[in-house]
């Protein structure tokens, strides 16, 4: 008789933007003039770079002639976007081989999906709070998670616990939702942390783009040693908007290594099993993201974002709002001010202003009484919210 897989019994019930929307349409019902500004939403909301559009257009043209068509592609990708991703990590003095680089459809679905080629045995770690997919992807494995506190005494940065021996670690910089961003010297603590315990460090940097203080790592394998024990997950969504056309990739180094199992190999296996690939005509618009002219263009829509993000962290300052991620990251963190929970600043906030956000205590037990704020709303309606945030005293 066939069962349900009892992992996935083990899963939390995730309500948290199906009640902010819930709480959205009863407030809407009963105050149906209300203008309601919505800073809660994780996606981007600017168009497709106009190059990137030229591209997609001109490799669309291509899948209508024959002798241009292209059905199924390779499974880890064309090699002219493996280069071009290798490519791009020198600008970080980091030298990737193109066969190190592996394609997909999202960062989401590497974070997601990478862990099941190791052994459900041991646990793994994950910051808490944290992008719920880290959990959710071990639980549904049978893997065990335990976390480790991100906190106001950390500055949401926590560094490995000796007593801890984990087989996975989770690490996501700039961090969703916090905004912070671990240093240079923190992250060598967290290499050689791995290689000591001979753990695997799991590198979300689909935020990478945002960072703007200079000695700030955009990468993993800026850190020595992070070769022999980490992987890193990196997406076209948010530097260049790709969260509708879906492309993403993760570098596993050939230095990574099980025994004598190389790790990538195993995830080539994995990946032919199960995955066949992105599609040409999106392959071809990240490629041009790479183009001078793209990056001129994306450098428009990351400031547009980044000015909404310093509008409202400079906004919660003068407010007397304790926040932190404005400035190396699309989420402003901020803590509920008069000892307010998350969801209690929450319905503060709509009932007051007519502002969304998404409360903190969504993303684990250590987000409660904290609140995150994004910067992907529209300039109009960032400023909007700013004047009146600022009718508001605590
Ligand atoms: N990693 C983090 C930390 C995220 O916050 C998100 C999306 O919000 C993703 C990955 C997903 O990226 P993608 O659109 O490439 O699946």
């Amino acid at each position: 008789m066939i069962r349900i897989n009892d992992n996935f019994k083990n899963l939390e019930k995730n309500y948290l933007f199906v009640d902010i929307e819930r709480k959205l349409e009863e407030y809407q019902k009963e105050n149906p003039k209300a203008d309601i500004i919505k800073l809660g939403i994780g996606d981007v909301t600017l168009p497709l770079c106009p190059s990137v559009i030229r591209a997609m257009h001109s490799a669309v043209d291509e899948m209508a002639d024959k002798s241009t068509f292209h059905g199924y592609g390779p499974q880890s990708g064309y090699m002219f976007l493996r280069e071009a991703i290798a490519k791009n990590y020198y600008k970080y003095n980091v030298s990737i081989n193109p066969e190190e680089v592996y394609v997909s459809d999202g960062a989401k679905t590497d974070a997601s999906c990478i862990q099941e080629i190791f052994s459900p045995d041991g646990y793994a770690l994950v910051c808490d709070p944290s992008y719920p997919v880290y959990v959710d992807s071990n639980i549904m494995f049978g893997r065990k998670v335990r976390y480790l506190s991100a906190n106001e005494s950390n500055n949401f940065l926590p560094m490995p616990d000796e007593t801890l021996n984990p087989s996975l670690i989770y690490l996501c910089s700039p961090n969703n939702p916090t905004g912070a961003v671990y240093s240079r010297e923190q992250l060598k603590k967290w290499v050689d942390y791995a290689i000591r315990i001979q753990a695997i460090i799991i590198f979300d940097a689909a935020y990478e783009a945002f960072i703007e203080e200079k000695d700030l790592p955009h990468s993993i394998f800026e850190i020595e040693g992070s070769r022999e024990c980490s992987i890193e997950i990196c997406s076209f969504s948010k530097n260049a908007g790709f969260t509708g056309i879906r492309c993403a990739y993760t570098i596993i180094p050939s230095d990574l290594k099980i025994g004598n199992i190389k790790v990538g190999d195993i995830w080539s296996r994995r990946q032919s099993a199960k995955f066949n690939g992105v599609s040409y005509v999106t392959q071809r618009a990240a490629l041009e993201v790479f183009s001078s002219k793209s990056q001129k263009e994306i450098a428009e829509c990351l400031s547009y974002y980044k000015r909404n993000a310093k509008l409202i962290s400079e906004t919660l300052d003068n407010i007397g709002i304790w926040n932190i991620g404005g400035n190396n990251s699309p989420y402003i963190w901020l803590k509920c001010p008069l000892k307010m929970t998350s969801w209690e600043f929450f319905d503060y906030l709509l009932k007051n202003v007519g502002i969304i956000g998404t409360p903190g205590s969504g993303f684990g037990p250590n987000g409660e009484g904290f609140f995150r704020i994004s910067s992907f709303g529209s300039y109009e309606n960032t400023l909007e919210a700013k004047k009146r945030l600022e009718l508001l005293e605590f």
